[in-house]
């Protein structure tokens, strides 16, 4: 493990002991509850439930790793339980489709006595068997935003019943572009409705969202909007770019890293990653926006098994993954907004288990980690990996060919090693 030289982990302080049997879930859910394995509720949990279930407006401020899909769901379930079947009458908006295939895989668990049916609607997949589902009926769907709108403007969907909205990471919804389509599906809605907005972040656009479509909603905000999740201890490993390969496989060499998440800012450079660590023997996946959906499906089945020990993914792709047991995040680079350093490492840690983020900081990322310690008002700890050659010289760059490329194409920042050796933290 690399050593550290000063390091920081936030303690999660003592909670009152609230169980899912306080909470107004009917039974039949709270069977669910027991089949998903959960104990007692989170924080956003025992917050959110009662408000929701008893019809309020909600807004979340809550980052992948609370809790918050069920949080949502079991009220929306709660909800439909004792209206009629056979329409849609809720419906969750994700930014992705693995986030869409994560809240229909939890509806299947936690709803599996409650007869409600649901279907995840999302692109990169044929129309028709969603077509099929919608016209069949269904009370409950989850999709992605531009997907339903084709389905919409076919006409076979069927919102007047609706009962219950819930838009799940609104503001990577912002940052993917997708706030135009969520307005016109929110056009289409029946206007007497529950809504739930949940976001890691509140940029001004999500405010203006909810006010629009929110009526006195109440507000549920889990820890600080800009804390990475609670139970993660990052460290900073500052390397010469062309070092980095190297030194996510000596990192590796540690047994403790049994399921690790991989970032990196290109699908270009996640292949290139996948392929130098699979040569070094290490089973690894990858996804990215280039990886059809069924090489994705069988990356993520294959890491969650834990046939792959490594995936490697970007950050759109990486969106809603939800794995138990992520043992540690690298950033083999540093992403270019400090939002998306939250959402990579909520990954770990994953309600409030413990897991570690490391990121592989070239020169040219000083700044950028400076930006993530200012957004985040921590000092992320710089550590040196005991025994790596940090100085081995770049192999020549083959004839006409390129080196490894930086991670940014404009080369900023400072020589390496800097001057006095050595990391301190500031
Ligand atoms: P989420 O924030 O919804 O992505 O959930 C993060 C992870 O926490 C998922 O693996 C959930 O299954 C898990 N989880 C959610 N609620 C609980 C709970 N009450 N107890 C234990 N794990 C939970």
């Amino acid at each position: 493990m690399p050593e550290q030289n000063a390091g920081s982990t936030a303690e999660t302080p003592p909670r009152r002991a609230t169980t899912f049997d306080d909470l107004p879930l009917h039974p039949r859910l709270r069977r669910g509850v027991k089949e998903m394995g959960y104990l007692e509720p989170t924080d956003i949990q025992r917050d959110t439930i009662p408000a929701a279930v008893g019809g309020r407006d909600l807004i979340g401020t809550a980052q992948t790793g609370t809790g918050k899909t069920a949080a949502f769901l079991l009220p929306l379930l709660e909800r439909l339980l004792g209206g009629p079947r056979g329409r849609i009458r809720a419906l969750v908006v994700t930014p992705t489709r693995e986030l869409a295939l994560q809240a229909q895989e939890f509806l299947k668990v936690l709803g599996r006595h409650a007869d409600l049916r649901s279907i995840a609607v999302y692109g990169g997949v044929g129309m028709i068997d969603q077509e099929r589902a919608l016209r069949g009926g269904v009370e409950i769907v989850v999709a992605t935003p531009g997907r339903l709108l084709d389905h919409m403007r076919r006409g076979y969907v069927d919102f007047r019943e609706l009962q219950v909205l819930v838009l799940d990471e609104a503001d990577r919804m912002l940052d993917m572009g997708f706030l135009p389509d969520v307005r016109r599906i929110l056009a289409s809605l029946p206007r007497r409705r529950q809504t739930l907005l949940f976001s890691a972040t509140m940029p001004k656009e999500v405010i203006q969202l909810a006010r629009e479509f929110l009526t006195d909603p109440k507000t549920v905000q889990v820890g600080e909007t800009t804390a990475a999740a609670v139970g993660v201890s990052h460290l900073a490993l500052p390397v010469p770019a062309h070092r980095k390969s190297d030194l996510l496989k000596a990192l590796l060499e540690d047994a403790t890293m049994t399921s690790v998440l991989v970032f990196t800012r290109t699908k270009h450079r996640a292949d290139r990653v996948a392929r130098q660590l699979s040569d070094g023997r290490i089973d690894v996946g990858v996804i990215h926006g280039n990886r059809s959906q069924s090489q994705r499906v069988t990356a993520l089945t294959k890491f969650r098994e834990g046939r792959h020990r490594v995936l490697v993914a970007t950050d759109l792709a990486a969106r809603g993954i939800d794995v138990e047991g992520v043992s540690h995040v690298v950033n083999y680079d540093l992403p270019e907004v400090p939002e998306a350093y939250i959402h990579r490492v909520g990954r770990t840690a994953r309600a409030s288990r413990r897991g570690d983020a490391f990121s592989l900081v070239s020169p040219d990322e000083e700044n950028d980690l400076r930006a993530i310690e200012r957004h985040l008002n921590v000092t992320i700890p710089r550590a040196r990996l005991p025994g790596f050659d940090y100085d081995r010289a770049a192999p020549p760059a083959p004839a006409g060919g390129r080196r490894e490329p930086r991670s940014r194409p404009t080369g900023r920042g400072r020589s390496y090693p800097p001057r006095g050796g050595g990391y301190r933290r500031r």
